[in-house]
């Protein structure tokens, strides 16, 4: 029998140990302490010391006091670190109390991403508590100021700079039934035009310049890349300009003072946020602004794009998991989903995976994963472990 032949066994042997009931009120009770974005500290903490209880080495770090990063970690053997990792926020939303009905787990965050951090856990556990020795470490990580456009993942920046990373990483969101090799990148771009003096009658101020009018002439400039955008085929996903935001004005005989655009530029791997903000800056400042008007031109970025091997080791042992669990193949594919993937490849320079559940309710009205959903990803992240570490001696 070689490793991977005990790798195997111990994956199957683990798998049968995942109990639904278990997951269920671990989910529950992450649900029940609520996490909106900037404010995560009690579900930090809640989360810190549900890893204590299950025997893995934890640390917070509070450089973002409401916001803490959780760092756990178990050694099993020498070989290397296998990191979970997820987001501890949820969209600043409401949504009606937790609640299990039907099969169902229903509460803010069910599926973006407590759901998949009880998946992370109580896979741990059941690794820690089953005598099994893997030949690496296991490490979870979370992190809060995830969802925009209050986070920016600061803390996860912080994370990463601090060397605070495995070997390689499964960013537990974004993908369940394929393995998205390649996404793309998105900066978010906020342009305001305002004029001096104050809101005035429209036939007292005749020649007055009007925001709106100057606003118009950058939205069609940006309607025209975007159509150029659209025929570029060279990534998977064609990248994009969208413009959501156009608001000024307020009645409709006052000149207003400020008009706004608000919009979304998505790009390929091929590209950074650097260098599409300098591309959008130039697109909107290289033009003659009246006199009177001031532009400002914001460009924040979102995520970075990426493009994973799919032969790495940890794809590898990933699409075999899936395989054992599930008996179907994980398909390769692209995602225009952003997530946290690329501050991995790109800032920590590991190989990373994105795998979590079903996550078609995430930042919808009502917010939900079904029960067999999680005990799936558990059993995945089971036997990802147990693949991708190996069993020790
Ligand atoms: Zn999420």
């Amino acid at each position: 029998m070689n490793v991977s032949d005990d790798a195997n066994k111990a994956a199957r042997q683990l798998c049968e140990k995942v109990d639904a009931g278990r997951l269920r009120d671990l989910a529950l009770s992450f649900l029940r302490v609520e996490s909106p974005t900037g404010r995560e500290k009690a579900f930090s903490t809640h989360y810190a010391d549900y890893l204590k209880s299950i025997g893995m080495k934890v640390k917070m770090t509070h450089e973002y006091p409401d916001s803490p990063n959780v760092i756990a970690m178990h050694q099993f053997g020498k070989g290397k670190t296998l990191q979970f990792d997820g987001h501890t926020d949820t969209i600043d939303k409401p949504h009606d109390p937790p609640v299990f009905k039907d099969g169902i787990l229903y509460g803010r965050g069910a599926c973006d991403m407590k759901g998949s951090l009880a998946a992370m856990v109580e896979a741990t556990r059941i690794v820690l508590q089953s005598g099994v020795r893997l030949g690496g470490s296991m490490m979870l990580t979370a992190h809060g100021l995830h969802e925009a456009p209050l986070g920016w993942n600061q803390p996860l920046d912080e994370m990463i700079r601090s060397g605070n990373i495995g070997d390689a990483v499964v960013v537990g969101e974004c993908a369940h039934d394929m393995l998205p090799v390649e996404g793309n990148g998105m900066s978010i771009f906020e342009v305001t035009l305002r004029r001096a003096g104050t809101i005035i009658h429209e036939t007292k101020a005749p020649g007055m310049v009007n925001p709106i009018f100057v606003a118009n002439e950058i939205v069609t400039s940006l309607r025209m890349k975007s159509l150029e955008l659209a025929t570029d085929r060279i990534a998977a996903i064609p990248p994009s300009l969208f413009v959501g935001v156009f608001s000024g004005g307020d009645f409709y005989n006052r000149v207003p003072v400020e008009c706004t655009i608000v919009g979304t530029r998505r790009y390929s791997y091929r590209q950074d946020s650097k260098q599409v903000e300098g591309e959008l800056r130039q697109l909107i400042l290289d033009r003659h602004i009246p006199d009177g008007v001031t532009i400002n031109v914001q460009v924040k970025r979102a995520a970075e794009g990426y493009r994973i091997s799919s032969d790495d080791p940890l794809a590898l042992s990933l699409k075999d998991s899936y395989k054992l669990v599930t008996g179907r193949v994980l398909e390769e594919g692209a995602t225009t989903v952003c997530g946290n993937l690329p501050w991995f490849t790109r800032d920590g320079g590991i190989p990373a995976v994105y795998h979590g559940p079903d996550q078609h309710t995430a930042h919808a009205d009502v917010e939900c994963v079904s029960i067999q959903e999680l005990v799936r990803l558990t059993k995945v992240y089971v036997a990802l472990m147990a693949r991708y570490c190996g069993i020790g001696e």
